[in-house]
């Protein structure tokens, strides 16, 4: 019996929809784009009524959860992070009891370069992935239904937010007993938390910045796709580096202040280089892609930007949208005097040693050469700094 059946049997016995829907469990497999939206689905799902207890994420990926619940399910050659989606997909269905298992397929994704680009799409291989490693899941037997787990896979293209309630209703109605009114508040609400998440996450970039300034110490910037979070997919090198003593920051969440953009983008709007601070057309000019846009900012942000001393490239092992960024990222850095250094190739294996090895080595030349670079940056920049940066009125 599909879960929809279960369901209206169980509401016609009494209690309403949302009384219902507070008893179901919902599994989201914790990869690729999820890393950058998961917000928004948690905003989402607890606005239809989904206890947030109920909403659950499968665990970081690893070597242990790809053995044990993702082999034999890939049909098709790829990158590790496409690949690693059989393993959480098979560890939600065999450990969590989930009634519900929801992996979208993202189109598009929200992106605050949004307007100054000329898209914002995910990778292809991002937006087919689930329906790839669901073929794994339903080629000898249909797993899903065996287990009585109702498989969601709604189109979401963040790009279009009016199209968002349309395809979210398509595809939840097949599961739960909902109104289109109830989506389509349920994604304002997903929109919002996912928004002020990512205020959040800014604010305290910002705070580590002007901290880096205040103090005159080197700032580490990591810049690679959201997923790298993930310690199995970006092996945990950023982490490395903080326990080496450095500040490290992620290009998703660089602040967008308009004060600080003044100071390091308006020589080039002056100049009529660019537009506006969010304009990479300057660089960029097939600035489709939302990651690799954010990318190629986060470089710019990074050449200009005194304190951050040193930027580390993450790329997995197979990534077709990375290579063409790789030179373009390296010369945008380095033109400015920051140091560059790239751990491309990354896959499943971790490779501690080599990585606590190009640590040490990236150690000792941020150490020994970030005070020069320093003074070279701000020299470059107008005198009038933002408050925090050491700016007036402090
Ligand atoms: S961007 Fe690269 S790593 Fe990410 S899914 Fe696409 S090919 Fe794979």
């Amino acid at each position: 019996m599909i879960l929809l059946d279960v369901f209206k049997k169980r509401t016609a016995e009494g209690g309403g929809f949302r009384e219902e829907r507070k008893k179901l469990k919902i599994g989201i497999p914790k990869f690729l784009n999820i890393w950058s939206t998961h917000r928004f689905w948690i905003g989402f799902l607890t606005s239809l009524g989904f206890e947030p207890r109920n909403i659950i994420f499968s665990s970081d990926t690893s070597e242990e959860q790809f053995r044990e619940y993702g082999k034999g399910r890939i049909g098709m050659d790829s990158c590790y992070p496409v690949k690693a989606l059989a393993g959480h997909i098979g560890e939600l269905l065999m450990t969590k009891k989930i009634d519900i298992l929801l992996v979208p397929m993202i189109y598009s994704l929200p992106s605050f370069l949004r307007g100054s680009v000329v898209d914002v799409l995910s990778c292809t291989r991002v937006m087919m992935a689930p329906e790839n490693i669901k073929a794994g899941f339903i080629k000898e037997e249909n797993t899903f239904e065996k287990m009585g787990v109702k498989h969601l896979s709604p189109f979401v293209s963040f790009s279009e937010p009016h199209l968002l309630p349309k395809y979210l209703y398509e595809s939840f109605r097949q599961a739960i007993e909902v109104t289109y009114e109830e989506v389509e508040k349920a994604v304002r609400d997903g929109l919002e938390e996912l928004e002020r998440f990512d205020r959040e996450m800014r604010k305290k970039t910002r705070e580590i910045l002007e901290w880096c300034a205040r103090e005159n110490r080197p700032c580490i910037l990591i810049l690679a796709r959201p997923y790298h979070m993930d310690p199995g997919i970006g092996h945990e090198i950023d982490a490395e580096f903080q326990s080496c003593g450095y500040p490290v920051v992620w290009g998703q969440y660089l602040p967008t202040d308009r004060d600080l953009l003044q100071w390091l983008f308006g020589a080039d709007i002056e100049a009529g280089l660019i537009k506006d601070p969010f304009d990479i057309s300057d660089v960029w000019t097939s600035s489709y892609s939302s990651n690799t846009n954010e990318i190629i900012w986060g470089a710019k942000f990074a050449a200009r930007f005194p304190w951050i001393t040193a930027v580390v490239r993450l790329s997995s092992y197979e990534c077709g949208m990375d290579q063409p960024t790789f030179t373009p990222v390296q010369k945008i850095v380095e033109h400015s005097g920051t140091l560059y250094f790239k751990f491309g190739d990354l896959d499943e294996t971790r490779p501690s040693g080599s990585i606590k090895i190009r640590v040490e080595t990236i150690d000792y030349y941020v150490r020994k050469y970030s005070e020069g670079i320093i003074e070279r940056k701000l020299k470059r920049l107008k005198p009038q700094r933002p408050i925090g940066f050491g700016g007036e009125c402090e």
